[in-house]
């Protein structure tokens, strides 16, 4: 038998209701704070993630699913939203519409990683991409947007952690020091961070090992080593949350492994959900769009795994969601009469009522049971002297209460079901 692919998952119909809840919170926040949605293709060219993401990251170096087409292109599964929204951005010359855009996702992604708790190989995202200015204001605004959407899921166990890493010159003379620093306990450092000295130092930091933790305990940080304009920008963030009633962390170490961020990076963790805790994560990028062929325009943004956060909601029991019911189940008394079944579920349907009946030929006991499993407001009973005297019978299930009705007049029904 074949079976889904390892690290991927049937979302079924009893899972759904829970999703469809988060995906109607994440809208009508984001439409709230006015961003609009965004929708790009499933894949793109390598080149694309390559160029913004970075050569250097798990993203582009291990985890992405990455195949030739028959035309021989190399196409790619994105493995996150930001470079083919701002790909879009540039394409479709969005910012000549308003010089601020304000875009929202809500989007399969794919990475091939080591399939575990809250980490898949198709996993969901929603996020924001804020475009088109460099207002502290706006990453407070993106950071407000991510924390009101875990809030409104009814989540308490959240810490918003914030960090800048200043812009790229402040980094690239960091690195140095932290270079310098490690340089003769390099020897001390697990193999992956070793490997993270030579190509992506910063990484050194996300590092789970003790071992790594203790070595760079003391080491210089980013934080003390940006300039003036970050600085302040950061004292704007931190002020804007403090209005809006939003604790955070200031977490020097939070350095993300993205190439693109600079200045605010922020991330929302769960005491919840084990060891991937992370829910959501973002920051600034204000040299991404340049780097993508577009003219220099700064931008910040964020994204969110769903499946984590959901994992969160039920530990936290956080919300509930009405069972699944339909309004009206049809019951055939007399075996002939299905197709007449059919035309009234039919008229009901089309008036926007949830209607089903019975498909299978089967007995009256056996209808009500399924009318009882699928949560049935009202059942209507069809054959019987009643049929032959043009009437038909509704059921509330609630309350017990029937009622006779003309079947040809099945308007008298529907008034029935409004009420
Ligand atoms: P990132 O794009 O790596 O910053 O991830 C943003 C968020 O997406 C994370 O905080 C997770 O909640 C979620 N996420 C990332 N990778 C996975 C994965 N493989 N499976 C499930 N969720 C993920």
């Amino acid at each position: 038998m074949i079976k889904a692919i390892k690290g991927t998952k049937d979302l079924l119909p009893a899972d759904n209701p829970r999703w469809r809840f988060l995906e109607e919170t994440v809208r009508r926040i984001f439409e709230n704070f006015n961003y609009r949605e965004i929708r790009t293709p499933i894949f793109e060219e390598t080149a694309l993630f390559a160029r913004s993401i970075g050569e250097e990251t798990d993203i582009v170096s291990k985890e992405m699913y990455t195949f030739t087409d028959k035309g021989g292109t190399s196409i790619t599964l994105k493995p996150e939203m930001t470079a083919g929204v701002v790909r879009a951005y540039v394409e479709h010359s969005l910012g000549s519409q308003h010089p601020v855009t304000k875009l929202y996702y809500i989007s399969p992604m794919f990475r091939q990683e080591r399939p575990q708790a809250g980490r898949f190989r198709q996993f969901h995202q929603f996020g924001a991409e804020a475009i088109g200015s460099s207002s502290p204001v706006l990453d407070g605004e993106i950071i407000q947007t991510a924390y009101d959407i875990l809030k409104a899921l009814g989540l308490q166990d959240l810490t918003v952690k914030i960090n800048s890493l200043g812009v790229p010159a402040d980094r690239e003379n960091y690195k140095q020091l932290l270079r310098n620093y490690l340089n003769d306990k390099k020897d001390k450092l697990t193999e992956d961070s070793r490997k993270r000295f030579d190509k992506n130092i910063l990484r050194i930091f996300d590092s789970k090992a003790e071992s790594d933790q203790e070595l760079i305990k003391n080491a210089p940080m980013l934080i003390d080593h940006i300039n003036d304009e970050s600085k302040n920008d950061f004292e704007v963030v931190k002020e804007y949350l403090s209005k809006v009633n939003i604790p955070f962390e200031v977490d020097p170490k939070l350095v993300r492994g993205l190439d693109y961020y600079t200045k605010t990076t922020f991330e929302i963790i769960s005491g919840k959900v084990g060891s991937q805790s992370a829910l959501c994560g973002g920051g600034r990028y204000d040299l991404l769009i340049e780097q993508l062929g577009g003219k220099p325009t700064p931008g910040v943004g964020f994204a969110a795994g769903m499946e984590r956060i959901l994992l969160a909601c039920e530990n936290e029991n956080s919300f509930t969601v009405d069972e699944p019911a339909i309004d009206v189940y049809i019951i055939r008394i007399d075996k002939e009469l299905g197709l007449e079944v059919s035309a009234i579920a039919s008229q009901l349907r089309r008036k926007n009522f949830t209607v089903d009946y019975d498909y299978l030929q089967r007995s009256v006991k056996a209808q009500m049971r399924e009318a009882n499993k699928l949560n049935a407001k009202y059942t209507l009973f069809i054959g019987g002297d009643e049929y032959k005297n043009g009437m038909i019978n509704l059921k509330n299930m609630e309350t017990g209460e029937q009622t006779n009705l003309p079947i040809n007049d099945l308007s008298r029904v529907i008034d029935n079901l409004k009420a």
